[in-house]
């Protein structure tokens, strides 16, 4: 596609590798179907393509952008699967980031909005403050499950959570200690599900992983990433990296996917910057993520489920670990039941889902839709934010893989398993 970027910004380490995106799109328009909003909205400008020539005039011009490019851009998942469809290997993610870095810093969104944004990138990404709106958001529930848009979309994530124990901080040793991994607590998974990680834990160490918590860090940085708060994210992102440096590991696991893809993008993240770019690529290398980490193990469940295995998009668009959750599910001796449309995200995308609440759930619909349709026993997948977005509305129990193939291995029943089995 034909710009008009100057030099100058075709040499800016973060603006030029989106210039380039737009100098390979050939207009072509095979990603539109891949794209969810397009297939949800059949509007040109929710479409990849579409999307591509509205950034272009924003970032070309610079200063602020017209309410139209926010509204079609803010629109976007991030999902990436525009990417994985584009036969001329444009780098969309390259764009779309720094076009919401863009908006963040050049356009003024209306004050409530500004609240909402400001209390996710301040709250969402600390478990203890996450933990007192779990709280508030209980005692509240009477109304939370009535406030309509973007608030009721935030008070309903504390009705479907369960956290069940506390965040654990020591990890299994395994007998024989092949790999000593460092752990990451993340944001609100360690508030709305901490026994992932325990799960997690003792699923590595039957593979001779032994996990440490890795002192210092906490959030990876997406949440803020999302929206283009790119001083938010990289204040998390230097914190890990900090924390990683005062010991010896042979890597770094953050229990979701989402964020396992954002720990591999940080060196990209600081390109150009003389400090944290060499340290930052020296940390994404060392990134692992679960379904890396979690060899397959042949072994017989107590019983042979039936299971939906949901595939973040972060897995298969950005980490590319296509098919591994399957085979560790196959291995534990679990009938893995595949359902249509498995490629489209589920419309939790970060973000997303207390942003574009309507967009979402008509998402999240089409989805259950589908896993209904499988008929399987339970769902699982590898992501926190799919996991609780799609809990609401769903019949079946649903667990991270890990609670499902640590059972599987002897481990405890996962308690969402055991309230389903009671009530059926
Ligand atoms: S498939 Fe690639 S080249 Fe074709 S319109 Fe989409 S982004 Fe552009
Ligand atoms: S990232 Fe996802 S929602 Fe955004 S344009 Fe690409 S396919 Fe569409």
């Amino acid at each position: 596609m034909k710009y008009a970027f100057s030099a100058e910004q075709i040499a800016d380490p973060q603006l030029g590798p989106a210039t380039k995106a737009i100098r390979s799109c050939v207009h072509c328009g095979i990603c539109t179907a891949t794209c969810p909003t397009y297939v949800l909205l059949g509007d040109e400008r929710d479409s990849p393509r579409g999307r591509i020539v509205l950034m272009k005039d924003m970032l070309e011009k610079g200063g602020a952008p017209t309410k139209e490019q926010v509204y079609h851009i803010d629109r976007c998942l991030s999902c990436l699967n525009c990417k994985t469809a584009c036969p001329s290997s444009v780098n969309y993610q390259r764009l779309v980031d720094q076009a919401r870095a863009h908006i963040q810093d050049h356009y003024t969104r209306p004050l409530g909005e500004r609240i909402l944004r400001w209390t996710i990138a301040k709250v969402m990404t600390r478990p203890k403050l996450v933990r007192i709106g779990l709280l508030l958001a209980r005692i509240g529930a009477p109304i939370a499950v009535i406030l309509p848009g973007r608030l009721g979309a935030m008070a309903r994530i504390g009705l479907t959570a369960r956290p069940q124990g506390p965040e654990p901080t020591q990890f299994p040793k395994p007998a024989q200690v092949k790999q000593r991994i460092a752990i990451m607590p993340g944001c609100v998974q360690g508030a709305l599900s901490p026994q992932i990680d325990a799960a997690v834990g003792r699923v590595l160490a039957r593979r001779g992983i032994e996990l440490v918590a890795l002192e210092g860090s906490g959030c990876c940085g997406a949440l803020p990433h999302h929206m283009g708060r790119e001083h938010d994210s990289k204040t998390w992102a230097k914190k890990a990296i900090m924390a990683f440096e005062q010991g010896h590991y042979d890597g770094v696991l953050i229990t979701a996917t989402g964020c396992s893809a954002q720990l591999k993008d940080y060196a990209h993240q600081f390109a150009g910057d003389p400090v944290w770019e060499k340290r930052a690529s020296t940390f994404a290398a060392a990134a692992r993520d679960f379904a890396e980490l979690c060899t397959p193990l042949t072994t017989t469940p107590p019983r042979a489920l039936r299971v939906a295995y949901h595939p973040a998009c972060s897995l298969q668009n950005s980490l590319k670990l296509n098919g591994v959750g399957e085979a560790l599910l196959e291995a534990a001796g679990f009938i893995v039941a595949p359902f249509a449309e498995s490629h489209l995200c589920c419309g939790s995308a970060g973000t997303y889902s207390i942003l574009q609440p309507e967009l979402s759930s008509q998402l999240r619909e089409r989805k259950l839709g589908h896993i209904a349709a499988a008929r399987a026993d339970v769902l699982v997948s590898g992501n926190i934010g799919c996991l609780q977005h799609l809990a609401a509305g769903l019949s079946q129990p649903i667990l991270h893989i890990a609670e499902l193939l640590d059972w599987a291995e002897g481990g405890p029943k996962p308690v969402n398993l055991e309230l389903f089995s009671k009530s059926h």
